[in-house]
């Protein structure tokens, strides 16, 4: 039996299926992992002291290369459990290879709140804390209590708190000072039982419950509404590959804001913090004159202009290069630079 067969390690492995984008894509070597113990064992073996490796969740927020060049770790760590319930609110512990779609739906079935909003956001449980996923007004931190992750880096478990995770808009500790370092195994949350805080100010989601006249909503309602406007609005990565929003929204100075007011009639914007305006970039990209349109094998949803698709056969070159475009344009309209959301790997 050689090294490979003993660990479990596969080597040239197709990731095409297992990213959202549908790039083709080859990893060198692959590990499946599916407990703690694994990611002890990998390490005694001394499999993570040449190269780091990829941690690969659902693959629904990143671009890959055609080769990767360095080992693929697949997050499929299952579990869940209930380890405090003081009679209000439940902690639930859950392993990083769970479905974040389900988890929110078996919370919402089992009457938890604080998670409904989230409902239908692909991916895994281990990645929703590297970017504090939001949707419809609510971001992950707000029922987020800590995590486990293994640090490539000391060979150690460590567990962090929220405010060590340092999470802000679609941003953490993990995808700054700490990017690549830590391999989260397990979330651990907190829900509510009863007296759930609903969350139906987002004006999507408001408007949606006033035009299906849904008063008072309880998670249930919220949760399905959700799924209905997400259904109605973002292409599913089955019938067409694409990772979601491909950029953040950018938030610009007050200042700037106003001298764009004055150009742009209409150009919308949130307050962000004192002097500080968020600009939905789906809108500054519509306005370049980028919505639906196609370049070879890529393009951006027809109907959302910030999704960027692959219309089949593209690769990850192919969309970095057309992404690229986008951010230059954008740039030269309006002088903001558009951050991607997805993750860029090699
Ligand atoms: C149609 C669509 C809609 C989306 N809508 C939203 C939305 O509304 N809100 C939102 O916030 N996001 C959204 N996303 C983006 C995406 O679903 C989330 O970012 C999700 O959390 C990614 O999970 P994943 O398991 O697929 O991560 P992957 O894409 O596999 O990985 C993403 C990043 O996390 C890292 N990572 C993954 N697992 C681990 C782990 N266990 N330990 C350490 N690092 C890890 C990876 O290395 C990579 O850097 C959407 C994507 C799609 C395709």
């Amino acid at each position: 039996m050689n090294q490979s067969q003993k660990t479990g390690i596969q080597k040239e492995v197709s990731l095409t299926h297992l990213n959202t984008l549908g790039l083709h894509s080859v990893a060198p070597l692959f590990m499946n992992i599916t407990s703690e113990t694994q990611l002890i064992e990998l390490n005694e073996k001394g499999f993570f002291s040449e190269k780091r490796p990829f941690v690969l969740g659902g693959g629904s927020n990143i671009l890959l290369s055609s080769r990767l060049s360095v080992p693929v770790l697949k997050m499929s760590i299952p579990g869940m459990e209930m380890i405090d319930d003081d009679g209000k609110n439940v902690q639930i512990q859950v392993g990083a290879g769970e479905n974040w779609h389900e988890l929110v739906s078996f919370a919402v079935q089992n009457g938890l709140g604080g998670i409904e909003n989230l409902a239908l956001i692909p991916g895994t449980v281990g990645a929703a804390p590297i970017q504090n996923i939001g949707a419809y007004g609510v971001e992950l931190e707000g029922l987020f209590l800590s995590l486990k992750a293994y640090d490539l880096k000391s060979s150690s478990f460590r567990t962090f708190s929220k405010s060590e995770c340092q999470f802000g808009y679609r941003d953490s500790i993990f995808k700054r000072e700490l990017k690549g370092q830590m391999v989260v195994t397990s979330v651990t949350l907190r829900l509510s039982k009863k007296d759930h805080i609903i969350h139906d100010s987002y004006s999507a989601l408001r408007y949606y419950l006033t035009q299906n006249k849904i008063q008072n909503p309880g998670i249930e309602e919220i949760y399905q509404a959700v799924i209905n406007i997400r259904q109605s609005k973002l292409p599913n990565p089955s019938d067409i590959g694409n990772a979601g929003s491909f950029f953040k929204n950018p938030v610009i100075k007050q200042k700037q804001y106003n001298e764009l007011k004055d150009n742009w009639e209409g150009i919308p914007g949130y307050p962000n913090g004192p002097g500080w305006v968020k600009v939905p970039a789906a809108w500054l990209i519509e306005k370049a004159g980028w919505k639906g349109l196609r370049s070879g094998n890529v393009g951006t949803y027809k109907t959302q202009a910030l999704v960027i698709v692959n219309h089949g056969g593209a690769t990850g070159q192919e969309v970095l290069e057309f992404s690229k475009k986008i951010q230059k344009s954008v740039s030269e309209q309006f002088g903001i630079d558009l951050i991607p959301e997805v993750n860029i790997v090699h």
